[in-house]
């Protein structure tokens, strides 16, 4: 099972899961040439990939191109919007010239970022995936060394419909999580203390402030 594989080692399960989707497709945005209509479409309205998503492009070989021909369309459509000459604010009776505020509306985006939009439907999969899952002891016991889901993805996964059922296990499972690594952030700070610094920190201890981090926000993307 894809989601019991992403259980297999630190860190969020549906922040792996979102990774892997997110890079499978921006390399094949950046392998096929020729984007299909409903991409093409996508990234028009939401005017490019956002800046997360455009920057983990430009980190794969071979990227040139196929950013220059979406960001090319990207500012194709901000030269239309910009057009003094079919300014909506021009037509009509009054013939007012557009205000600064019309400009910043021309330039928005009317949907979001493709790569965003995937991101979403795969954590949003995966957490209903789970629900199912966390009720058998084996799943629980891979989330619980894991260490459980960010707190962005279970708040996801607590409110999709049907949580009902694997919320319990669920909360069980996190509150076990938190309070080790609760034990070993307490040591941690303690140990940095002047007057405690001759004891050794064990490696759990050393790393916890990442993984309380980890936690928190989420996985690092591209990590
Ligand atoms: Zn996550
Ligand atoms: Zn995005």
């Amino acid at each position: 099972m894809e989601l019991r594989g992403a259980m297999d080692g630190w860190g969020c399960p549906l922040c792996r899961l979102v990774a892997k989707a997110e890079m499978t497709y921006l390399d094949s945005l950046n392998y096929e040439r020729v984007l299909d209509f409903n991409t093409w479409d996508a990234l028009q309205a939401s005017r490019g990939m956002c800046e997360p998503h455009s920057r983990a492009w430009e980190r794969l070989s071979g990227c040139a191109l196929g950013l220059a021909m979406v960001n090319r369309v990207v500012l194709l459509n901000l030269q239309r919007a910009t057009d003094p000459k079919k300014s909506p604010a021009k037509s009509g009776l009054f013939r007012r010239a557009a205000t600064p505020a019309h400009l910043a509306e021309a330039l928005e985006s009317s949907g979001e970022c493709p790569a965003c939009t995937l991101a979403a439907d795969t954590a949003t999969r995966f957490a209903d995936v789970l629900l199912k899952d966390i009720r058998e002891s084996e799943s629980q016991a891979l989330l619980r060394e894991s260490g459980g889901l960010c707190l962005p993805h279970l708040r996801l996964t607590l409110a999709r419909p049907g949580a009902r059922r694997g919320e319990s296990d669920l909360i069980a499972v996190h509150r076990e999580v938190w309070a080790a690594l609760m034990a070993e952030l307490e040591e941690f700070i303690r140990k940095n203390d002047y007057r405690f610094q001759g004891e050794k920190m064990t490696p759990g201890e050393s790393t916890s402030w990442r993984r309380a981090l980890d936690i928190s926000v989420g996985l690092k993307r591209g990590a």
